[in-house]
């Protein structure tokens, strides 16, 4: 059989752009169908505008901390404006460089959303494509608690707070995890008051517990109130702004209200029944593969629910596609490879492989290795002595986790990434020369650390004395 495409793809996010310009790269005929805007979430209401609004935040901050710095006589900084600045910014990234990037790609771009006819056959504005292979990259939603009275009430999600005016008096956020947790700081440093209210015993309970902890303190010295293990009940609007109950007879008055309380996959628009594709209560069923009910539709990405990161989106764009081509014992499972997980507050968290709590959990042996940033002279010379590397360890010095509270975090994780998905002993990391005086330098520490505590064995100092 014949068809208008080698591969179609639906919805170019991160998952969605990584197998459409490698597919094109590659020679076939791809056609990238996209209702929204090239880049998906990320790019448009995600990963990007929320960075560059936390960079203005940490910004800002920063220079009303100059004092410290012994630059006393530098006034705090007026309250801004970003919105307008990060969407020029935005514009810019999808004029110049998103769209140079499609030019080999059959695009219908904010055409409408795409639907399936049948397992090959994909419509948008009232036209039929065919192809080969589909790819199903369409990503998530933000998901709406049914919290009464929520549904009457103007709140914000991130598909709508990067679009405001300006910053608001105060604000209050439903969720603590990363998106809630950066939210939280970028406004609050911005000039809004903040308050976090949540369900969880800590904030990021899908990360380290303990890093949750030591970011309330952070937030707690910065003034953001956060409210643990509550359940609201109810939500309403007066002409200031929006008042939140919760459980524990609380009443909470801001100004505007952000929902950043998870997501959810929106399977409304693709009638994926046509197609054979399969959906859980997580997403679009897969296989290690990513591999749907329908052996040649694939579904990278947010959209099978399994990380709900950028980074992993990509990544399995790119396995997706390969997977496509390649005959079976070639294929690679996407679950096999580690996933990075950064919150880029001040200070950043991040962490890779396991968490302390998962080998509690499975009765692991390990030993923990810490290097503290208070005991790195060029961290204090910085003003940067907050946080430490901790990683995990084996007796024979398998890595199993790491984690990381402090300046640069989210850069310094992939290192340990690199390590545990390649199964490097931790040695490995002590023999490598970190350039000095980097964060990174104190990832050789935690190694240096491990390999010290080995050199305290009566073994090895016998050995020694006898070497010696
Ligand atoms: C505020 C915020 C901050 C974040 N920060 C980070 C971060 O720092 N690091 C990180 O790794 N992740 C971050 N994420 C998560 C990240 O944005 C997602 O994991 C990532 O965008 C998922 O990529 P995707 O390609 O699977 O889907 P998406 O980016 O959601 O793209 C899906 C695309 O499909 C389109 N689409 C949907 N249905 C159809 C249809 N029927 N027809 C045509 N097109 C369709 C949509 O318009 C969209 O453009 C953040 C998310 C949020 C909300």
């Amino acid at each position: 059989m014949s068809y208008d495409y080698d591969v179609c793809v639906i919805g170019l996010g991160p998952a969605g752009m990584a197998v459409s310009i490698m597919a094109a790269e590659m020679g076939l005929r791809v056609l990238g169908i996209e209702k929204r805007s090239l880049g998906g979430e990320c790019m448009s209401v995600g990963c990007i505008p929320s960075k560059a609004l936390l960079r203005t935040a940490h910004l800002r901050h920063a220079v009303s901390r100059l004092a410290d710095f012994a630059l006393a006589g530098v006034n705090p900084p007026e309250p801004v404006r970003p919105f307008e600045h990060i969407a020029e910014h935005l514009r810019f990234i999808d004029e110049k460089k998103t769209r140079a990037m499609f030019a080999k790609v059959d695009l219908k771009l904010r055409e409408g959303p795409a639907s399936f006819v049948d397992s090959h056959t994909v419509e948008v504005a009232g036209r039929r494509h065919t192809a080969k292979r589909v790819f199903v990259c369409t990503g998530t939603r933000p998901a709406v608690p049914p919290i009464p009275g929520l549904s009457s009430v103007k709140y914000l999600t991130n598909e709508t707070v990067f679009g405001l005016d300006e910053v608001p008096k105060s604000l209050i956020i439903l969720g603590g995890g990363a998106v809630g947790c950066e939210m939280a700081q970028a406004f609050s440093r911005l000039g809004s008051h903040v308050s976090v209210v949540h369900m969880d015993e800590h904030l990021l309970p899908n990360g380290d517990w303990d890093a949750g902890r030591f970011l309330e303190d952070v937030f707690a010295a910065e003034g953001i109130e956060v409210h643990n293990n509550r359940r609201i009940s109810e939500v309403s609007e007066t002409s200031g702004g929006v008042v939140v109950r919760t459980n524990a007879n609380e009443t909470l008055r801001g100004a505007k209200l952000l929902v950043a309380a998870g997501r959810r996959f929106d399977a409304s628009e693709l009638h994926l029944e046509n197609a054979g594709v399969e959906v859980d209560e997580h997403g679009i069923c897969v296989d290690g593969a990513l591999r749907t009910t329908q052996r040649h539709i694939y579904a990278p990405g947010d959209a099978n629910g399994a990380y709900l990161l950028s980074h992993a989106a990509m990544h399995q764009g790119m396995i997706a596609l390969l997977n496509s081509m390649l005959p079976r014992p070639f294929r690679r499972n996407f679950r096999r490879y580690v996933v990075p997980w950064a919150v880029f507050t001040e200070p950043q968290i991040a962490h890779v492989g396991w968490l302390e709590r998962d080998l509690k959990a499975n009765d692991v042996e390990y030993e923990t290795i810490e290097a503290k940033y208070e005991d790195y002279g060029a961290a204090i010379a910085e003003g940067n002595a907050v946080g430490a590397v901790r990683a995990y360890v084996s007796p024979t010095g398998r890595i199993y986790g790491t984690r990381i509270i402090g300046e640069g975090a989210s850069e310094m994780i992939n290192e340990w990434g690199l390590a545990i998905q390649n199964r490097l002993r931790i040695h490995k990391i002590m023999m490598l020369q970190h350039a000095f005086p980097s964060m990174s330098f104190l990832s050789k520490r935690v190694a240096e650390g491990w390999m010290m505590n080995r050199m305290k064995s009566p073994r090895v100092q016998k050995l020694i004395r006898f070497l010696g």
